[in-house]
């Protein structure tokens, strides 16, 4: 069961089976409980689209405070679009570059995060070995199955078991919303589930593609139960009153930040 909570007045979602993992720190945050105005109002944690340095910094250290957690144990990677997955085993790096699109650990007391807004965060947690992920998985990433590669490296560099994992989809744009074109439907050729993903649009050569659900079924493919796999089922777009979205403002807004760590 996922529920909205709220900690010094930051917003966020979470999940009953995280929570009842010993251990395990986790937030899908709300747009809500910062200090930025107008489109990024208001806890935004990025600058890219044009919020101040001082407003983000400002947001950082509500979510430090909030979930007393010092600000320097948050870590976050540039995210590129890609399927590059940063392993975090015996030295923190202290270079965020080049891009990752996901983060896996086995080490306590780092705040492992990605930024979203629209694009499908997805929490990995070995609640035997103690090992968490999170990934960024925007249709790029989808169809570069980075799920699947999350997954494998669990399995293969950390010995996990498949039936260890519990793997949880935040929110992220619903097939109700995210209309696409042929470059998208072109990119997810290989995908086996591809015609069941994408529904024909209302517009000649656009498609409506659940890609919360493509990566489900990849989640599934590479070896999880799906006894052990859910997804939010929450559009950002459909919620822009409690989620950043990009598609659902045009372009231009925050980024809600998705975070878990091993306490
Ligand atoms: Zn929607």
């Amino acid at each position: 069961m996922f529920t909205y909570s709220q900690k010094n007045g930051v917003q966020y979602l979470e999940y009953s089976r995280l929570i009842e993992c010993n251990g395990v720190t986790h937030a899908f945050c709300t747009r809500w409980g910062g200090v930025s105005k107008g489109r990024f109002a208001n806890l935004n944690f990025s600058v890219s689209e044009g919020d101040t340095q001082r407003n983000v910094a400002e947001n950082w250290n509500i979510l430090s405070n909030a979930f007393n957690i010092p600000e320097d144990h948050f870590f976050t990677v540039k995210q590129i679009h890609g399927d590059r997955i940063l392993i975090i085993a015996d030295n923190v790096p202290d270079s965020h570059d080049p891009g990752y699109d996901g983060i896996i650990t086995n080490k306590p007391g780092i705040a492992i995060g990605i930024k979203t807004a629209d694009c499908v965060p997805i929490f990995l947690v070995d609640r035997v070995k103690h090992i968490i992920g999170t990934i960024h998985a925007g249709w790029k990433g989808t169809s570069l199955n980075i799920a699947g590669k999350a997954l494998r490296i669990l399995v293969k560099k950390f010995a996990s078991k498949p039936e260890d994992i519990i793997v949880t989809i935040g929110p992220s744009i619903g097939p109700c919303c995210y209309e696409v074109d042929e470059k998208v439907w072109t990119a997810m050729e290989k995908d086996p589930d591809r015609d069941f993903l994408f529904k024909e649009s209302r517009k000649a050569e656009r498609w409506m593609l659940d890609l919360p659900q493509a990566n489900q079924r990849q989640i599934l493919r590479a070896g999880i139960s799906s006894e052990n796999v859910t997804s939010a089922g929450i559009c950002t777009s459909c919620h822009r009153d409690t989620f950043f979205s990009h598609r659902g403002e045009g372009g231009q807004t925050g980024r809600q930040l998705n975070f878990i760590m091993l306490q």
